[in-house]
């Protein structure tokens, strides 16, 4: 394990020194742990990664020893929910003597997760409510997602998508592409294609490909997307062939999720660094969760490091209302001190957009804090980041015409 594990993810009460956000925004090799002896050629194969994932408690003990009761306890139920599954370079960045460590309650079952609240749901997107042929979901008015599989490399305990991913409730999804096509190619206001599930790129390049060659024939689709987890969980799927097979199908945008700036690793730095390389713009979709990134030091490290990975920072999710996920959901009031202690204090560039997917399937709802202190049809009254009271005369269609003071020469132009 190296040293940066033991850096604070400024939980506590206490807040972090800057030595500590210094700490979180290097970059480490997520390193070999317990897999020193695994030949590189073997660890570098995301084959090797998968086929060789923790996925049983005897496993998860044995390479965990400090498991807490609610961990052994949620692992053994674990596979009656959301599969166990963690690979051996995720894995590594845990801290094993830290039960609170934020990879760690990411990827580690609990028994709070059968805990469930009278507003949680199994689908809290409302996602099966619109989905007019299985595997395709259409919400928005010109775009549609378009889910390819339930497998994803690691199973994150908050995944709103838990009904249907890893297929340990036997939801048994069974996509048909044909059919989720055969719609895109019916509905001409389908503009934007978003592929996700799961994790497309759990699948082969050849599959890969097949699918955005299908969907880049499609006359009307302008924009494809994927949404994948796989540079932070495996980052040994990034190979320069995959890249090589994308950048054939741009406009192609890829959709990160990482949660914690130890998640960007030199490792994840490098797959992304392949990604951008290769020409398709990278965005990062955050869930604020509580104990792993709700405090502004461990997202500004995180947002930081995504710029330098070539990473806009995109979304911010409030965590959904998904069964069994009130331990780890943070509340709104931190997303939203987080949002204010980012804009304006650093690059735009880095600033997320905080929303709530709202329940039961209306959509992201951006969530900001309140800039606009008033404001009527001659008027705005706004505050800026340091509190500053500012005032801006609304445009109005019926207002006269300004009388120029001068020659334009004179004017000032800032
Ligand atoms: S990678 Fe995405 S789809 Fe897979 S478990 Fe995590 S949140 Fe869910």
């Amino acid at each position: 394990m190296h040293s940066d594990h033991q850096a604070s993810s400024a939980t506590s009460d206490r807040p972090a020194t800057e030595s500590e956000f210094l700490a979180l925004k290097q970059f480490h090799s997520a390193g070999r742990g317990f897999w020193q002896e695994v030949p590189d050629k073997d660890w570098n194969d995301w084959k090797w990664q998968l086929r060789n994932r923790i996925t049983t408690l005897a496993q998860l003990q044995k390479l965990l020893p400090s498991l807490t009761p609610e961990e052994l306890a949620g692992t053994q139920l674990a596979n009656h929910k959301l599969a166990l599954a963690i690979t051996p370079y995720f894995f590594n960045l845990i801290d094993p003597g830290n039960e609170n460590c934020p990879i760690r309650r990411q990827i580690v079952p609990r028994i709070e997760e059968t805990h469930t609240a009278p507003w949680e749901m199994s689908d809290p997107c409302g996602e099966d409510a619109h989905s007019p042929v299985p595997g395709l979901v259409h919400r928005y008015p010109d775009r549609v997602l378009f889910l390819v599989t339930d497998r994803c490399a690691a199973y994150c305990r908050y995944c709103t998508r838990s009904r249907l991913v890893s297929n340990a409730s036997g939801y048994d999804f069974h996509p048909e592409f044909d059919k989720q096509i055969a719609y895109i190619e019916s509905h001409p206001e389908i503009r934007d294609v978003l592929m996700s599930g799961g994790d497309p790129l759990l699948f082969s390049d050849e599959k890969i490909e097949y699918l955005l060659h299908r969907l880049r024939s499609i006359p009307h689709v302008e924009f494809l997307r994927i949404g994948t987890r796989i540079p932070i969980f495996l980052p040994q799927r990034i190979t320069p062939e995959l890249c090589a097979m994308l950048k054939q199908f741009h406009p192609l945008f890829i959709s990160i999720h990482s949660n914690h700036p130890r998640e960007l690793t030199t490792e994840a730095r490098t797959a992304l660094e392949r990604l951008a390389d290769a020409g398709i713009p990278l965005g990062n979709q955050s869930v604020l969760l509580s104990q792993v990134n709700d405090d502004v030091t461990t997202m500004r490290a995180l947002v930081h490091k995504l710029l330098m990975c070539r990473v806009k920072p995109y979304y911010l999710y409030q965590c959904d209302l998904i069964k069994g996920s009130a331990h780890l959901r943070s509340s709104v009031e931190k997303g939203l001190q987080i949002i204010e202690q980012l804009r304006g204090h650093t690059s735009g560039y880095a600033v997320p957009t905080y929303v709530i997917d709202a329940p039961g399937g209306g959509g992201k709802v951006p969530i900001s804090p309140g800039y606009v202190l008033s404001r009527n049809t001659d008027r705005l009254v706004i505050r800026n980041y340091e509190g500053k009271i500012f005032e801006y005369p609304e445009a109005r269609e019926d207002a006269p015409t300004p009388v120029a003071a001068g020659p334009l020469t004179s004017t000032k132009l800032t």
